[in-house]
This record gives structure tokens, C-alpha cells and sequence, in this order.
């Protein structure tokens, strides 16, 4: 190998190191749905949490997908949402691919919160007492959610 093809080697492998990184950090927002109500803009893109169990999704039993309500993204499935007693929708996986976290240190606490990959739109906040195998339980605004059937 000579010098010249190493630098570009070892350009490549610094950009391609780079350009994750950056995209993890720089969670470009959106607002897609024009039809998006204040209380959804306002916990999508304002950090707002709703009301514990004000959401209908919180009965929801059937088959299906639940997406974004900002950009129609397939967050969930309907296998993983389980009832956490909380008074939020409850899933124990997401889609892989369909959320990136960021640490959260509102409200005095630590927490990972996560957004919709596709829009940057906040859906809620992940932890670690999840009672299926991943062990993750996401606690999610349902207000940020359309619930799709099969
Ligand atoms: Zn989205």
C-alpha cells in the first residue's frame, strides 16, 4: 500500500466514523403531519409528556402496527405491547431501527428518552424493567402514536 492510499483509507474510515456519530447528535426535527394538534406538537417537539392514562391506545388489544403520528413510521408491532400499569402504552420492543435515544437529565432525573428516527419527533422514555426478554420497558405518549390494524 502506498502513503497516498492509506490517507484515503484512513479518511474514509474517519468519515465513515463521523458520519453516525453526527447523525445521533444532530436529530434533525420535523413537523411532516400538518394536522398535528397543539398537545402533539407540544410533547413531539416541546418535551411535554401527556396525562397518564388519558390515551385510548392503552385499551388497545388488536393486531397491528403503531405508527408515528408525525410521519407514519412503523414504531411498534402489536406483539410487544403489554399492560405496565403505568397509564402509558407500554412496549417491551421497538422496531428495530425506528427510534434513536438521547439521555435526558428534565425533571432531575437520568432517563433515555427516544425519538422517531425518521422525524426526530419525541415519543417517550425507555427503561430497564421491562418483563419480556430485552428487559426494556418503552413508555410511550400514546397521543404520538396511530394505531394501524391488521
Ligand atoms: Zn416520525
Amino acid at each position: 500500500m502506498n502513503k497516498r492510499s492509506f490517507i484515503k483509507l484512513f479518511f474514509y474510515g474517519f468519515v465513515s466514523l463521523i458520519i453516525p456519530l453526527k447523525k445521533a447528535s444532530t436529530l434533525e426535527k420535523k413537523i411532516i403531519n400538518p394536522n398535528l394538534t397543539d398537545e402533539q406538537k407540544k410533547i413531539m417537539f416541546g418535551g411535554g409528556t401527556e396525562l397518564a392514562g388519558s390515551s385510548i391506545l392503552n385499551y388497545e388489544k388488536r393486531k397491528g402496527f403503531y405508527h408515528c403520528a408525525n410521519c407514519n413510521a412503523k414504531l411498534f408491532v402489536s406483539v410487544t405491547k403489554y399492560d405496565s400499569g403505568t397509564g402509558w402504552p407500554s412496549f417491551t420492543d421497538a422496531i428495530p431501527g425506528a427510534f434513536i435515544t438521547k439521555t435526558d437529565y428534565s425533571h432531575g432525573m437520568t432517563r433515555t428518552a427516544y425519538y422517531c428516527a425518521k422525524c426526530g419527533a419525541h415519543h417517550g422514555h425507555v427503561f430497564n424493567d421491562g418483563p419480556g426478554k430485552s428487559g426494556k420497558r418503552y413508555c410511550s405518549n400514546g397521543i404520538c402514536l396511530i394505531f394501524i390494524p391488521d
